[in-house]
């Protein structure tokens, strides 16, 4: 799948890794566990990630540590912006953790967009992610979601054609804005007051991690299913900014 001259697919993955560096292990030792558990990583996007990337020829952002140091998914401010494993770390220690592994990330998928938008092209922005079937002992009765800004126009008709493509597989079940609303914080809502609706459209892709740690055919599928809707609402948002 070649992203068209008018329109570009931009993939991002904020919470594919548990990676810690060495400076920061310490504050781990006591919670080895907690860093392969869906806390520190979503399960499954590493590979969905790679997955989408190759199918579609674009080079994937990456965050590089875990979540559980610095979430690249949470505006600077936001309370969850650091876990209770670094929050206690002194400020300069956070300030480093921004320096290295935060702003090097969200800059450069900023400034990716950017590149296409200032060029009179539109993009595309998935953000892949993961969550966990029981969470807190409710269970989410979706497979897969998809989150967006029902306010911008563009995002909620490529998900409702994103949605209809996936939910012809039988038993498959898709929702919109489930198990998170689009407009919470996150990488898309920020991107979102940067660019203009009719060039940027962020939807944060979804996916329950027990399928992904299921593997098996099961995994197989659905990261075909996932490649194939993908390349054809790519396809739409082609067609539509050539209109345009
Ligand atoms: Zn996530």
């Amino acid at each position: 799948m070649a992203s068209c001259p008018e329109t570009r697919l931009v993939l991002t993955s904020e919470h594919g890794t548990a990676a810690v560096p060495a400076r920061y292990a310490h504050l781990f030792a006591e919670a080895a566990e907690v860093l392969s558990s869906h806390r520190a990583v979503d399960l499954g996007t590493a590979e969905l990630t790679g997955y989408l990337a190759r199918r579609s020829g674009v080079r994937p952002h990456r965050a590089r540590v875990t979540r559980l140091l610095v979430d690249c998914n949470r505006s600077p401010g936001h309370p969850g912006l650091y876990s209770g494993f670094s929050r206690g770390l002194p400020a300069a220690e956070r300030e480093r953790l921004l320096e290295r592994y935060y702003r090097p990330y969200r800059e450069a998928v900023e400034a990716d967009v950017a590149r296409d938008i200032d060029a009179g092209r539109s993009v595309l922005h998935v953000s892949v992610h993961s969550f966990a079937r029981v969470l807190d002992g409710q269970e989410r009765n979706a497979d897969v979601g998809l989150l967006y800004d029902p306010e911008r126009g563009r995002e909620l008709a490529l998900c409702r054609e994103w949605q209809s493509l996936l939910q012809a597989e039988p038993g498959l079940r898709v929702r919109r804005n489930y198990p998170y609303r689009g407009v919470a914080d996150g990488l898309a809502t920020w991107l979102r007051r940067r660019f203009p609706a009719g060039r940027y459209a962020g939807i944060e892709l979804e996916v329950c991690q027990d399928i992904a740690a299921a593997g098996g055919p099961g995994w197989r599928r659905l990261k075909q299913l996932l490649g194939d809707s993908l390349e054809a609402v790519m396809a739409s948002a082609c067609s539509a900014s050539a209109r345009t």
